[in-house]
């Protein structure tokens, strides 16, 4: 085990983090995720446990969800106000936290409309091909999705307004992995209403910049709003749900009994540690620079004469159309590890094919956590041009060319000695 984690502690320290979802967290955090808080056990509520010995864990619990609230401005304003809002800090991971959403809002096979996974969705909002119902949410509800439009790579509000009303969900979901832009939650509501639909919005990916008053709030005009912790949030891996209160009793007994057990403490407590972190005038610069990372990466890209999904960025993502350069994302993921620098292959608007997906997925939140500015991310992008040079050079004439070729192809002469110079 030693062995194993000073190997990836040497990865993650050797290589350039280009996965939009990552994040490196602070010593604080990892202190508390080791903590002796993983040996109680807790389920229940705090106040209302099921187990002994949980006077500190309360305590705990308490202190995250009141960070929580004040991060995202949802406390009370003033003494004896009514809470509007409430949180569930219990979920372990995000595509929990969904589902418990799910279980508390919906009845067996009623209908969902989320983002398709090939247009930036995920998993858990619902996917199905048509063979195969993929994600439980798309077994246990009738999901549809909305998409983005294939030209310009923005959500097609109308479209979505239009199969809403013909397929009236009950629960409509907005947020996504793989959206480089903002989102029109007001449009959102006023679509929701329009068919009697619960609104959602998991902002696991973008919940730093909105933690920071980078990327719009969701607050204002959604039912519920879920997040991972692990990603721009800069947290450990754990998940969170936020209702109106009245929706309090269904969400906190969806998380417990109906689907979880004891929650894992020491999450929450370096939760509590990581929104605190959150919640200063460091994070909110790092939250700027991670966005001011991102259009610099895209603008250098776009320079290069690349094409990019939306054409742009708004948030920490930059989504990479390789369909002009006839390359899959799969081999460029391939020739990028070589090189140290860790990205992943993704859907982009127009690919129906999640296996063999024709796009990139960049994104700055972790890098940024670790002091790179844009004239760094201008230098990233000479490095990803030089990758994707090769990569086109690998292929020659061959674009049918399999992944087992391409990488075989890599570690002969003179391939292989091009990418130790690379690295
Ligand atoms: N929701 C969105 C939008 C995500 O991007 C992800 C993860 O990538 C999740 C939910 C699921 O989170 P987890 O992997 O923690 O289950």
């Amino acid at each position: 085990m030693a062995e194993i984690l000073a190997a990836e502690e040497r990865r993650q320290a050797g290589s350039l983090e280009l996965i939009a979802s990552e994040n490196f967290v602070s010593p604080a955090v990892l202190e508390a995720l080791g903590s002796v808080l993983t040996n109680k056990y807790s389920e229940g509520r705090p106040g209302a446990r099921f187990y002994g010995g949980n006077q500190h864990i309360d305590t705990l619990e308490r202190l995250c969800e009141r960070r929580a609230l004040e991060l995202f401005g949802l406390l009370p304003a003033g003494e004896g106000e009514e809470p509007q809002w409430g949180v569930n800090v219990q979920p372990y991971s995000g595509s929990p936290a969904n589902f418990a959403v799910y279980t508390a809002l919906l009845r067996p096979h009623d209908r969902i409309m989320g983002l398709d996974l090939p247009d930036g969705g995920h998993l858990s909002h619902g996917y199905a091909t048509p063979k195969r119902r993929v994600s439980a949410t798309s077994i246990y509800f009738e999901s549809m999705p909305y998409r983005v439009d294939p030209q310009t790579g923005l959500i097609d509000y109308d479209d979505l307004e239009r199969l809403a009303l013909v397929f009236r969900p009950r629960l409509l979901i907005a947020g996504a992995s793989a959206y480089p832009r903002d989102w029109d939650y007001g449009r959102m509501r006023r679509i929701a209403d329009s068919c009697g639909a619960y609104l959602m919005a998991d902002m696991a990916h973008i919940s730093g910049l909105v933690a920071a008053g980078e990327a719009k709030s969701p607050f204002e005009h959604c039912d519920v709003v879920t997040s991972t912790t692990h990603k721009s949030l800069r947290g450990p891996r754990s998940g969170i749900i936020f209702y109106r209160s009245h929706l309090k009793d269904a969400i906190d007994n969806a998380v417990f009994p109906a689907l979880q057990g004891g929650p894992h403490n020491n999450n929450i407590g370096a939760l509590a540690v990581a929104l605190k972190e959150a919640n200063s005038e460091a994070f909110r610069n790092y939250a700027k620079a991670v966005k001011a990372n991102a259009k610099a990466l895209a603008s250098s890209l776009l320079d290069y004469g690349y094409t990019l999904s939306s054409n742009g960025t708004d948030n920490h993502i930059v989504l990479w159309d390789l369909r002009p350069l006839n390359l899959t994302g799969s081999k460029l993921e391939k020739l990028l590890e070589r090189m140290h620098v860790t990205a992943n292959r993704n859907t982009i608007p127009g690919d129906r094919n999640a296996v063999a997906p024709r796009g990139l997925r960049l994104g700055t939140p972790a890098l940024t956590t670790r002091g790179l500015r844009e004239d760094d991310f201008r230098w990233i992008a000479t490095l990803l041009d030089e990758a994707v040079q090769l990569a086109c050079e690998i292929q020659g004439e061959r674009q049918g060319m399999k992944l087992v070729d391409f990488v075989a192809a890599m570690d002969q002469e003179p391939y292989a000695s091009q990418l130790e110079g690379m690295r």
